[in-house]
């Protein structure tokens, strides 16, 4: 039996508008009760608040050698080597702990790699880990897989790499969820799994999908497929779920027997259908918004597309809440790209924003 899970501080209880720290920290006992230990944050998750929750409701309640936490610098934002060390020590000061168990450059893809060589922030991993200030040194990976062969043949310092890994993307263009892992092994690296559910998309699949995969384990829901597909995999050590209800820890902590040939076939079937069925595979994780000039909520929008191309019959309600959405209409799209180098998912925005446009608004 086996359970891989690492508990992701990205998605965190609220009460109202204010985060439910009680909450936090029965979920985060939960979690451990069921034999979990690993957490973890970034510096810009939350505004700070999932380093504050990592303090409040783990460090300060747990003895340090009974969890371990993931955290990762945000290279991007560095202007120099010397502000890796400033974001560091404010990092250590957040969370409140000595040293981290994985230190990683948070959110590799082109853009940011290049920001990571010039200002040599591998160098500055390197130097955390001599000092004993970080077990283990990754990064993040949000790229295609060419670019990860090319990191990883350039730093094979590196013990771990966090990437994209479920069974939607396994085979998709613009994640390439199954080549990155195979370069990871190929590179002799652990792999840290995030998205396992892909923003939720494989928590809730069409009934036709669903049914196959119920036929072979009637009592699995579609999220346990999801995570103990992720969790199957050689080579894999922790599978990131951002959990934020007590329900979700207790379901996701279960240990279980690796998926065999039967239930990887049935996954298969199921990711043709739930494929077939998916206009756009948006994640939701909401990366692009901030970025949009024209204020779009673009993820809302993909998600009703998705809704209507599933559920035609439904369009003419699908159109009403399109209307009722607040911000700006796809129509208001100027095709700027600025949303799109934030895309994990690499969606080509700009050229979709046309296509709801011409569904929702024609
Ligand atoms: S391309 Fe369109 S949707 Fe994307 S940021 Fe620009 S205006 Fe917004
Ligand atoms: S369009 Fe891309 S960045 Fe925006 S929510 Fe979807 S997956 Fe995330």
């Amino acid at each position: 039996m086996i359970n891989k899970l690492g508990f992701g501080f990205l998605h965190l209880p609220k009460k109202g508008e204010e985060f439910d720290w009680d909450t936090i920290c029965d979920l985060v006992d939960a979690y451990m009760a069921g034999g979990g230990k690993f957490f973890d944050t970034c510096y810009t998750y939350l505004d700070g608040n999932s380093e504050r929750a990592i303090k409040e409701c783990v460090v300060q309640r747990k003895a340090r050698e009974s969890f371990e936490i993931c955290e990762k610098l945000p290279g991007y934002l560095c202007k120099s080597y010397a502000d890796c060390q400033k974001y560091f020590d404010e990092e250590l000061a957040r969370c409140g702990v000595e040293y981290f168990d994985i230190l990683m450059l948070h959110y590799l893809k082109e853009e940011n790699y290049a920001i990571a060589e010039k200002y040599d922030e591998f160098r500055f991993l390197r130097e955390k880990k001599a000092q004993g200030l970080a077990k283990r040194i990754g990064f993040s990976f949000h790229g295609r897989a060419a670019l990860l062969e090319k990191i990883l043949t350039a730093h094979p310092e590196v013990d771990v790499v966090l990437i994209q890994l479920n069974y939607l993307d396994w085979e998709s263009e613009g994640v390439q969820s199954r080549l990155c892992y195979e370069t990871c092994l190929r590179h002799g690296k652990k792999v840290m799994a995030m998205e396992p559910l892909k923003g939720g998309t494989i928590a809730n699949i069409p009934p036709e999908a669903e049914e196959v995969l119920r036929s072979v384990h009637p009592d699995w829901t579609p999220a346990d497929w999801g995570l103990r597909f992720v969790q199957s995999l050689p080579g894999v050590e922790v599978c990131l779920s951002g959990m934020n209800a007590m329900e979700q820890v207790r379901a996701n902590i279960r240990p279980f027997a690796p998926l065999g040939d039967r239930e990887n076939a049935a996954l298969m079937q199921a990711r043709e259908i739930i494929c077939s069925k998916t206009a756009i595979g948006c994640s939701g994780c909401g990366y692009c918004e901030p970025h949009c000039p024209k204020g779009i909520p673009i993820p809302r929008y993909f998600k009703l597309y998705n809704e209507v191309s599933r559920y035609p019959g439904d369009g003419w309600k699908i159109k009403i809440s399109y209307r009722q959405v607040s911000g700006g209409k796809a129509s208001a799209c100027i095709g700027c790209h600025s949303c799109e180098k934030h895309c994990p998912q690499n969606l080509e925005i700009s050229n979709l924003m046309k296509t709801i446009a011409q569904r929702f608004e024609g």
